[in-house]
């Protein structure tokens, strides 16, 4: 049996690439060698501002504390995405981290609306759209490291957090770092990739390449010539406008949740950091032009936003037509790029990595089992993510070209429109999802479908709703529990500033 993978080079030094250097080194550090390379002409995204509490367990993993993490990424705690004017102008609805309460054993979607604890899905359901509304932390400073109170992921600063990884990795988890162009990348007879060539750090061999070039897709898509699939007739945005947005007081409060505000031709996001929002406008420029978008964004933000700078970033929607080819795999924008509104593209590069690591192939024979199985799990990963997102489209009522153009049965997968109808006579259940490979389950169909106004009409099963008492008790605990947390749990920037002076007890 011959072993191929002695060496692994990861070409590209953007969060993808850190992200699974990291991630490879802690599992195959002591025998594999892995080598990151990276220009220093050709800049990173820059963005990418919120995570998933996939996070933690990541950062966990490859052993950075999550004091320093927030103290040196000028991170936030996210608990949940707050949709406004989505459906009509103010209307909002929550997606929160924590699942409805009896997830798993009671359903209680069933009966939220006529037991009428609350007004709003997540409100019956969570206690964490309260917990958000107030503005307080999921945790406190007594609890240890990566400890939750309620499910959190991040909010942190993009350059920062890939500066962190690389420390990281290099100091601590020995991996090799390049800097340098790659200017040609050579292949085996059998179409593999043998090594690649730079401009300063010579030839570099490796039997395992990882493509995390960013959108040039260097590997995967020009050397290998895997073709981009195009997801943008389903969904439309292709420019971003981002903005730093400095706050007025270094007291001002910061929101544990992304606030995503629909616009007439897409949408804004803000995201609270300790120092500074980020806001940026994604939009569609078939729908808009520059010009306006530029002046929707400036209102925005009010009277501040002249004097800041606004960063363009155009970007095509959709994914490679499969991830792994012979012993390159991509990750990362390298793989392809869906809008950030549910930031699940680093929630990718994490599976990914993780993927790779737990599965990583050690001979020749296993390449190409593996290839397949990947492909297959990442095939149904991004096609997941492209149902859901478009899901928050088609539940809108606005009047728009854009969202109405969203609305067009043409532009909503076949997956969606059939899954929209079932629920139609019942609630989004694990039975609608392959649950291992599907990005988001039912709990997060749950909270958009619901917080979006859909109407499930239980008559042809009323039959099956026998729970109707224990759901009303699970709906009055959630309220009881939002009651308690007011009084157990610190306002966000309070806890953060206590993180910056002492930090959490390690786990
Ligand atoms: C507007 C916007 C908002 C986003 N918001 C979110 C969010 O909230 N949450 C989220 O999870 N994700 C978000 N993302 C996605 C996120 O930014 C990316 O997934 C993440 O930054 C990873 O990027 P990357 O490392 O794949 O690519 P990049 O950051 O582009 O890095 C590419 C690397 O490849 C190197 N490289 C390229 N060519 C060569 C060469 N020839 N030789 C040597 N090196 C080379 C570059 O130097 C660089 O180091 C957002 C993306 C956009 C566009």
């Amino acid at each position: 049996m011959n072993t191929v993978t002695k060496r692994i080079l990861i070409v590209g030094g953007g969060t993808a690439g850190w992200l699974t250097a990291a991630l490879l080194a802690k599992q195959h550090g002591q025998s594999i060698e892995i080598c990151l390379v990276e220009s220093s002409d050709i800049p990173t995204v820059g963005v990418g501002e919120g995570t998933w509490p996939s996070m933690r367990t990541t950062l966990q993993k490859i052993g950075i504390s999550e004091s320093q993490f927030i103290t040196e990424c000028s991170a936030t705690f996210k608990q949940a995405s707050k949709f406004v004017d989505w459906i009509s102008p103010a209307n909002e609805y929550f997606h929160p981290f924590t699942q409805p309460a009896g997830y798993g054993k009671v359903d209680i979607a069933p009966y939220w609306e006529s037991l009428s604890v609350a007004p709003t899905f997540c409100d019956s359901v969570t206690f964490q759209s309260h917990m958000c509304k107030m503005g307080l932390a999921p945790k406190n400073i007594t609890h240890k490291e990566y400890e939750t109170v309620a499910n959190y992921g991040y909010h942190l600063d993009a350059g920062k957090f890939a500066v962190l990884l690389r420390n990281h990795s290099v100091n601590k988890l020995n991996v090799k770092h390049k800097v340098a162009n790659i200017t040609q990348v050579n292949q085996h007879p059998d179409g593999s990739i043998s090594d690649v060539e730079t401009d300063s750090a010579g030839r570099l061999e490796a039997d395992f390449f990882i493509d995390c070039s960013g959108f040039s897709s260097l590997l995967l898509g020009q050397t290998l010539g895997v073709p981009f699939i195009a997801k943008n007739d389903i969904l439309f945005n292709d420019t971003a406008l981002a903005m730093h947005v400095p706050y007025k007081d270094k007291n001002d409060p910061i929101a544990c949740h992304t606030i995503s505000t629909a616009q007439t031709a897409g949408w804004i996001w803000d995201i609270g950091l300790q120092h500074r929002r980020g806001v940026g406008y994604v939009f569609s420029s078939k729908h808009q032009s520059l010009e306006n978008a530029e002046r929707i964004l400036k209102n925005y933000v009010g009277p501040q936003a002249e004097d800041l700078v606004i960063r363009k970033i155009q970007f095509k929607t959709g994914h490679r037509a499969c991830f792994w080819r012979h012993n390159c795999v991509a990750v990362g924008l390298s793989s392809g790029f869906l809008e950030p509104l549910e930031a699940s593209a680093l929630m990718l590069v994490e599976t990914s990595a993780n993927f790779i690591a737990d599965q990583l192939p050690m001979t020749k024979a296993e390449m190409k089992p593996m290839e397949k199985r990947f492909n297959k799990v990442f095939t149904a990963k991004w096609r997941g993510v492209i149902d859901f997102l478009k899901l928050h489209y088609v539940l809108s009522e606005r009047q728009e070209p854009f969202w109405k153009d969203n609305k067009k049965s043409s532009s909503i997968p076949e997956t969606l429109q059939e899954m929209l109808m079932l629920w139609q006579n019942r609630v989004p259940s694990e039975y609608d999802f392959l649950q291992s490979y599907e990005a988001f389950n039912a709990a997060s169909y749950q909270y958009v479908l619901y917080g979006g106004g859909f109407k499930t009409d239980f008559s042809l099963l009323s039959h099956t709703l026998t729970h109707k008492d224990r759901a009303k008790r699970q709906l009055e605990i959630t309220l009881k529990t939002a009651q308690q947390m007011a009084l157990r749990l610190p306002k966000h920037r309070e806890l953060i500033n206590q993180i910056k002076l002492q930090g959490f007890a390690k786990l």
